[in-house]
C-alpha cells in the first residue's frame, strides 16, 4: 500500500509522528496546522530524524531527500481536498474536532477515509449529522508514532465494516500492530491507563510519595517503562487532562475516572511537560 495522497491535520507531537510514518512509507503527505510556528517546528523534527537515520545508515543521503521531498507543509485545510484519506491530530476537544470533519465532509471526495487520532472522544458523535459517516473511523496511534507498534482502529457506530478493513490493513502497511476497537470512552489503552495516572496523582495528593520517588518506584521496581509523571509529561499534561476529563464525563462521572486538581492546576499555569519547558520536571526549552 503506497502511493496514497494524505492529508494530517494538525502538526503537533502526533500529527508531525505520523506523517513522518507515512512518508518514510512512500506515501505524499500534506501536513495542515493553523500555527505556522508548528509547520516549522514539525519541518525542523522531519529533518533531525531524517538526518539521524541516515547518520545511523539506516536510509540514503537520497532517500532522505525524496521523502522530506514528499511532505508538504499547509495552512489551509481545502488543499486537503484530492486526500485519499485524512487523519486529523488536533488538540483532544470535540467541538474542534467536529467542525473540523465538517469542513473535511464537505471538502474531500466522498469516498476519502476521514480519521481521527482522538485518545477517547467518541467516533460516534464526531461524525454524528455528516454525509458519508461510514468512512469516519478512529485511527489511533500511540506516543511516538513512529516508535510505538499499537494502532486502535476504532468503529463508530455508523463506520463501515468495509472501511475498518482498510484501515486495519492500512496500519498493518505502515508496519503497526493494529487492534479493533468499539467506540467507548477511552477506547482500550486510554481505559486501561486512566487508574495509573490517577491513582498516582491521588498518592501525590495524599503525600504518601513524591514525584520523583512514584516515577522511580514504578520504573525500577515496578518493571514499567516510564513512570506516571514522566509519562504525563512526554504525552502533554494537556492532552491527559483533557482525556481525563473525556473518559470521566463518558463513564457519567464515575468516581474512579474523576480527574485530579493537580493536573488541571498544571494546566491552568501553561506547565504542561516536555513540550512547554516544564511539567513535574524541567526541561530545555
Ligand atoms: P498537540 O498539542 O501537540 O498538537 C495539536 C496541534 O493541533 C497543534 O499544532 C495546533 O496548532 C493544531 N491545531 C489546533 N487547532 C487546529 C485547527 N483548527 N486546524 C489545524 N490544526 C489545529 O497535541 P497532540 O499531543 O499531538 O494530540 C493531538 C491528538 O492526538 C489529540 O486528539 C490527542 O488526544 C491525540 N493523542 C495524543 C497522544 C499524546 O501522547 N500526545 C497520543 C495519542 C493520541
Amino acid at each position: 500500500m503506497a502511493g496514497y495522497q494524505i492529508g494530517v491535520v494538525g502538526a503537533g507531537t502526533m500529527g508531525s509522528g505520523i506523517a513522518l510514518v507515512c512518508a518514510k512509507k512512500g506515501h505524499r503527505v500534506l501536513l495542515m496546522d493553523v500555527d505556522p510556528a508548528m509547520l516549522e517546528k514539525a519541518k525542523a523534527y522531519f529533518q533531525s530524524v531524517l538526518s539521524r537515520d541516515v547518520k545511523k545508515g539506516r536510509i540514503s543521503e537520497e532517500e532522505k531527500v525524496s521523502v522530506f521531498r514528499s511532505v508538504q507543509f499547509v495552512e489551509d485545510l481545502k488543499k486537503l481536498a484530492d486526500s485519499d484519506m485524512v487523519i486529523e491530530a488536533v488538540l483532544e476537544r470535540m467541538d474542534l474536532k467536529k467542525s473540523i470533519f465538517r469542513s473535511l465532509s464537505e471538502i474531500c471526495r466522498p469516498d476519502a477515509l476521514l480519521l481521527t487520532n482522538t485518545s477517547s472522544l467518541s467516533i460516534t458523535e464526531i461524525a454524528g449529522g455528516l454525509r458519508s459517516p461510514e468512512r469516519i473511523l478512529g485511527m489511533h496511534f500511540f506516543n511516538p508514532a513512529p516508535v510505538m507498534p499499537l494502532v486502535e482502529v476504532v468503529r463508530g457506530k455508523q463506520s463501515g465494516e468495509k472501511q475498518a478493513k482498510f484501515v486495519y490493513e492500512f496500519a498493518q502497511s505502515l508496519g503497526k500492530v493494529p487492534v479493533y476497537a468499539n467506540d467507548t470512552p477511552g477506547f482500550i489503552v486510554n481505559r486501561v491507563a486512566r487508574p495509573y495516572y490517577n491513582e498516582a496523582l491521588r498518592i501525590l495528593e495524599d503525600r504518601v510519595a513524591g514525584v520523583e520517588q512514584i516515577d522511580r518506584i514504578l520504573t525500577e521496581a515496578g518493571g514499567f517503562k516510564m513512570g506516571p509523571f514522566e509519562l504525563q509529561d512526554l504525552i502533554g499534561i494537556d492532552v491527559n487532562f483533557a482525556v481525563t476529563e473525556s473518559v470521566y464525563s463518558g463513564f457519567f462521572h464515575e468516581r474512579r475516572f474523576q480527574p485530579s486538581r493537580i493536573q488541571q492546576k498544571m494546566v491552568q499555569a501553561g506547565t504542561i511537560g516536555r513540550k512547554s519547558g516544564e511539567g513535574y520536571y524541567e526541561y530545555d526549552k
